[in-house]
């Protein structure tokens, strides 16, 4: 229970903030960093769109830069490695189109991100205490695009796709029937799944950043263990969470399809905020109903669950409104 511990006492809700790299485009384009990380203060960023609006913000942890994937899970790790343990985890990426969620969770074929380095993790583990305990792992990968849920795992999936909902099971959690739920036997059965996941989410748009970009992408992972001795049995769930791009869509000018996009993704991402904020400040009323999102994550958010988010941001003074409004959002869940 070492890892567990440490996270005690930490607190079960954590908040990391990962700055990318300026772009080759943003440079030609004459753009400045207006992010400033000093590598021996790994808690603290300094925002100065301009040096009189400098303002310091504070997090569990920030990468910049220079930090490559191996540093992010490794301060990732001990989360998911929880869930082994039969706690139940959510771990987001949230952020502006083009900061990176994707490059975090899903990561780039040559340079893999916390989806498949946590379930790598989860594979080493249950070899390490194999002697013990006999873990099952199995995958469901789906989209939630305008509050409506797209599997992404389901070959059978016709274009355009059906929808699935959630139903109120007898226990009170939400579940989400007919959603393909994939047993995965080796790394690279997991590894086959997600491609599969992103191949899927990427389809049925003319614009597949477009659209990415205008949904959630929800990895669920499901633990199953049988003590070996005790026969004692438990079931845990991990989420990995590629959120909607948080970005304020132009009040002006937008109409029909894309105004009630941006509607549920301000009304997700609000919720998705609200509730994070209530568990923080041990509020009693947890408002887990006022998204399809909360309301699906619900029992894994709160109680002894571990919650992790990534608040993703671009260095670039182009960017500096979104930025400012992501570290605003970052301070009130934390
Ligand atoms: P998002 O999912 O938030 O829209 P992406 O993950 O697609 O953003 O990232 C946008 C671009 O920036 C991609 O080309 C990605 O490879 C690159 N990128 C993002 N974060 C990093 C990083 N930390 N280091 C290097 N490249 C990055
Ligand atoms: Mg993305």
């Amino acid at each position: 229970r070492l890892y567990n511990e440490l996270i005690e006492v930490r607190g079960n809700i954590r908040v990391f903030c990962r700055c990318r790299p300026l772009s080759a485009d943003e440079v030609n384009r004459g753009c400045s960093s207006v992010v400033e990380i000093d590598p021996s203060h790994e808690t603290e960023l300094q925002f100065l769109p301009t040096e009189k609006e400098r303002k310091a913000f504070r997090f569990d942890h920030v990468f910049g830069p220079e930090d490559d994937q191996e540093a992010v899970f490794s301060e990732t790790m001990p989360v998911v490695r929880s869930v082994m343990d039969g706690f139940n985890v959510c771990i987001f990426a949230y952020g502006q189109t083009g900061t990176g969620k994707t490059f975090t969770m899903e990561g780039v074929p040559e340079n893999r991100g916390v989806n498949y380095r946590a379930l790598e993790e989860l594979f080493k583990m249950a070899e390490e205490r194999s002697a013990s305990v006999a873990y099952t792992f199995s995958v469901s990968i789906f989209e939630v695009y305008n509050e409506k849920i797209r599997d992404l795992l389901d070959e059978s999936n016709e274009q355009p796709s059906k929808w699935l909902d959630t139903k109120q099971t007898s226990d009170g959690t939400q579940e989400i029937p007919g959603l393909v739920e994939a047993p995965i036997y080796t790394i690279d059965g997991v590894w086959e799944k997600l491609k599969v996941g992103a191949r899927n989410r990427s389809v049925g748009s003319t614009n597949a950043n477009q659209l990415s970009s205008r949904s959630h992408s929800l990895v669920r992972v499901t633990v199953r263990s049988e003590h070996l001795v005790t026969g004692q049995r438990s079931r845990s769930q991990m989420w990995l969470v590629d959120l909607a791009g948080s970005e304020r869509v132009a009040k002006t000018g937008v109409e029909g399809d894309m105004l009630n996009e941006s509607k549920f993704i301000n009304k997700s991402l609000s919720a998705l905020g609200d509730v994070i904020s209530a568990l923080a400040s041990k509020n009693s009323h947890i408002p887990y109903r006022n998204s399809k999102l909360t309301h699906l994550l619900q029992s894994s958010l709160g109680g002894d669950c571990k919650t992790l988010m990534f608040v993703q941001i671009s260095p670039s003074s182009s960017d500096s409104g979104e930025t400012l409004s992501s570290l605003n959002f970052a301070s009130r869940v934390r």
